[in-house]
């Protein structure tokens, strides 16, 4: 038996912001009294240039052997270079679900208490990468072609999985946002298993809805959603919509959930920008071990962290910059590790 035992995990502090926030993240972590010992490993623009390889073996060995990751945020660069290795993490684990709860931090936004959760499918859509350019008269990219693809198997996984969230959850509703009205194979069957997979949650709302209009409704009135399953690219794009709800990304945690491993990350990006200079918000990455927390059944120290959170953005005496305060990272943590004593 293994009760009682550290949960070993790997960490990746990743580039820009990534280390500050790392740092800050752990340092409430420990003060929080996480059960938990790290494997510090690099990828990205940090191993590139220490290994030369921006996705070191040593690193996808340390998170096949820990099965849990928390990452800081990656730097990918445009067009040219290496392939995202946030999506190379996504395939290599199978990493099927990516969960995104949108909840107000922050008091005084666009609305007041939003608490919701979207469910993306991370693992096929247009995101599969099956494109082309076609040539036509002379002109080699005279067009190009994408290939949406969604199987059975993965609209039942994601489906399914969003039912179990909400009922392990207590959540009261799952919305399916699709558009079987157009491309009425892929999202058709994406809704067909969706309907099926609903049957076998009969204490939980249910609705599908046409993307376009939920996107509207979201912005129209939050409050009618709990649960949002669909799609790749369509979680993609309302995960940071959503995430605009509460004030952005700075706030927005994010699990990539599989059957073997699971890995979690700020919604947020690498911010060159502001790295270095001690700003940087670490909420994003904290939220997103309190995932983490929650997954590996140490809840009651991500509850800690969180009311810890909210007593210090509500007494709003060591805000960040994007908070609009103007405490720095160091302060902001020193803040948190107080309201945890
Ligand atoms: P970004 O999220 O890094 O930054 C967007 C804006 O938000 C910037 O002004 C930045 O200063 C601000 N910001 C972001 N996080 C913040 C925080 N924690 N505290 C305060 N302000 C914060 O997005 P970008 O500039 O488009 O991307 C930069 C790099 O990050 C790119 O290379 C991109 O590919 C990468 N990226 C990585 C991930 C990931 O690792 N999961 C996600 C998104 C982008």
């Amino acid at each position: 038996m293994t009760l009682n035992m550290a949960h070993t995990i790997t960490v990746i502090p990743g580039d820009g912001i990534g280390p500050e926030v790392t740092d800050a993240t752990l340092a409430v972590l420990a003060a929080a009294g996480a059960d938990l010992e790290y494997d510090v490993q690099l990828a990205g623009v940090a191993a590139l240039e220490e290994l030369r390889d921006p996705l070191p073996q040593r690193t996808l060995d340390s998170v096949a052997a820990h099965r849990v990751l928390l990452k800081g945020p990656l730097t990918t660069p445009s067009g040219t270079g290496f392939r995202s290795i946030n999506v190379e993490l996504r395939k290599t684990f199978d990493l099927y679900a990516n969960v995104r709860p949108v909840r107000t931090i922050v008091p005084g936004g666009r609305y007041e208490d939003i608490d919701l959760v979207l469910i993306r499918e991370n693992t096929e859509g247009l995101y599969v990468g099956v494109e082309h350019y076609i040539g036509m008269d002379g002109d080699p990219r005279a067009a190009a072609e994408s290939v949406m693809i969604i199987t059975r198997f993965g609209a039942e996984r994601i489906s399914r999985y969003a039912f179990e969230y909400a009922r392990r959850h207590g959540r009261k509703k799952v919305t399916l946002a699709h558009k079987a009205n157009i491309l009425k194979y892929t999202q058709g069957l994406f809704l067909d298993v969706a309907h099926e997979v609903a049957k076998d949650f009969p204490e939980i709302e249910w609705e599908d809805r046409i993307i376009d209009a939920t996107a509207m409704q979201l912005v129209l009135d939050p409050y009618q959603f709990d649960v949002l399953v669909m799609e790749n690219m369509f979680g993609d794009i309302l995960s940071d919509l959503m995430a605009g709800l509460v004030g952005g990304l700075g706030f927005a945690p994010a699990g990539n959930i599989g059957t073997d491993a699971a890995m979690f990350e700020a919604v947020h990006g690498s911010a060159p920008d502001i790295a270095g200079q001690g700003v940087a918000n670490p909420t994003g990455l904290l939220l997103s071990a309190c995932m983490l927390l929650d997954h590996i059944d140490q809840q009651e120290t991500a509850t800690r962290i969180r009311t810890a959170l909210d007593t210090v953005v509500h007494e709003g005496t060591a805000r960040t910059r994007d908070m609009g305060g103007e405490a720095g990272t160091v302060e902001f943590t020193d803040a948190l590790i107080a309201a945890l004593a």
